[in-house]
């Protein structure tokens, strides 16, 4: 089941050197209406009113993570609509389970598994690499109800770590599992598990080697990698979700950071930090710099001000991620859901890819800067 680096690190080289640079798949298919598309002329609208709710009466959100996003110019079409229909397959998943009266902690799970299944996602398949080129993944997943969570870090051979993670929440005492215990914890609960050669992808592997060109020095090659765009659109993949019963709840799934070492755990498994769900206050799922939402307890903080300062979500969440996150030097952005469907997003990255479904089965997806300004 798992494998060991150095076995692991021949194979990748050796399908490395087999794949083309541009092997990153293209999802096929995936239902989209018209509607999935956000109009231009919707784009900066809210540019100039900060910390105001992106959109109302939604019921579900996810996030294909922040970084650098997508250049408008460079984005080919088929690139544009691979990321528009993962994101739009995550909040169809998440509908069904919504629209037959499961619950919203169903309805985010069911949309992080698709977005982990996705290889342009960096979670689950597409995962960035470790220093040590390994594969560990993070996942948490919280309801708001009871405030019950559960949590995985550092997995190396669970395919949806999000379901680790939920297995930790239904059936041990425990919150958060890590490496081999969370993988064989897993694994016993029947998930399915899978070698670390499946998370691979050539984004990612380029990433990877931009990276360590970038560390020794190699000012030019690591410049010249188009990888290194991909490095820096970092990928998490988060989902927010509110049900029938007003129950909110949130998830969080990642391979980390490029390049990070191994061991490094980063915010997304932690709750409180990478992911919170309280009812009544607010289901927020965040992506950046993991150290940084660590330092700044970022969702937990977010509910604490809708909870003791009556903030309403789209302040807090501004607060917190564009506010108070930066000057401890780390950028990113949060997905956060109130109980009455207010939305909103905000980032200090460059970009945010996200998108959400409203109660009347809209489907927005924002990929380019344009459409998700940052700081707004
Ligand atoms: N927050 C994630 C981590 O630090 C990375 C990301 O969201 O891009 O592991």
């Amino acid at each position: 089941m798992r494998v060991r680096p150095m076995t692991w690190l021949l194979s990748a080289l050796a399908t490395a050197a087999a794949v083309t640079a541009t092997a990153l798949a293209v999802p096929q298919g995936g239902d989209r209406s018209p509607d999935d598309r956000t109009a231009p002329a919707a784009r900066d609208a809210r540019a100039a009113g900060k910390a105001k709710p992106d959109a109302h009466d939604v019921v579900l959100a996810v996030h294909g993570g922040a970084g650098t996003a997508l250049d408008r110019d460079k984005t080919s079409p088929e690139r544009e609509k691979a990321y528009r229909d993962g994101l739009t397959r995550a909040l169809r998943a998440g509908q069904k389970v919504l629209d037959k009266g499961g619950s919203s902690l169903d309805a985010v799970q069911a949309a992080v598994v698709e977005l982990e299944d996705d290889p342009l996602f960096n979670a689950g398949k597409g995962a960035v690499f470790t220093a040590d080129a390994g594969h560990e993944l993070d996942a948490s997943i919280m309801r708001g109800s009871d405030l019950k969570a559960g949590a995985v870090a550092g997995v190396k051979s669970l395919r949806n770590p999000i379901a680790g993670a939920r297995a930790v929440m239904d059936k041990s005492q425990h919150v958060l599992l890590a490496g081999e215990g969370a993988d064989d914890f897993g694994a016993r609960q029947g998930l399915k598990t899978v070698t670390q050669d499946y998370y691979w992808t050539q984004a990612r592997w380029d990433a990877l080697m931009a990276a360590k060109a970038a560390e020794k020095g190699d000012k030019k090659a690591a410049r010249s990698s188009a990888a290194l765009a991909d490095a820096q659109s970092k990928g998490t993949v988060g989902a927010v979700a509110v049900d029938r019963r007003r129950d909110l709840a949130a998830a969080t799934s990642t391979g980390g950071m490029t390049n990070k070492l191994p061991g490094r755990v980063g915010d997304s498994p932690l709750i409180g930090s990478g992911t919170y769900a309280k009812n009544g206050t607010v289901a927020a799922s965040a992506t950046g710099t993991g150290e940084v939402f660590i330092r700044g307890a970022a969702t937990s903080t977010i509910s604490n001000l809708v909870e003791f300062k009556g903030a309403d979500v789209a302040k807090a969440a501004y607060e917190v991620v564009v506010k108070r996150l930066p000057a401890l030097g780390g950028d990113g952005g949060v997905i956060a859901l109130a109980p009455n469907g207010d939305f909103d997003a905000p980032h200090s990255s460059p970009g945010m890819l996200h998108g959400y479904l409203t109660k009347g089965g809209q489907v927005v997806t924002k990929i380019f800067p344009d459409e998700t300004p940052p700081n707004s």
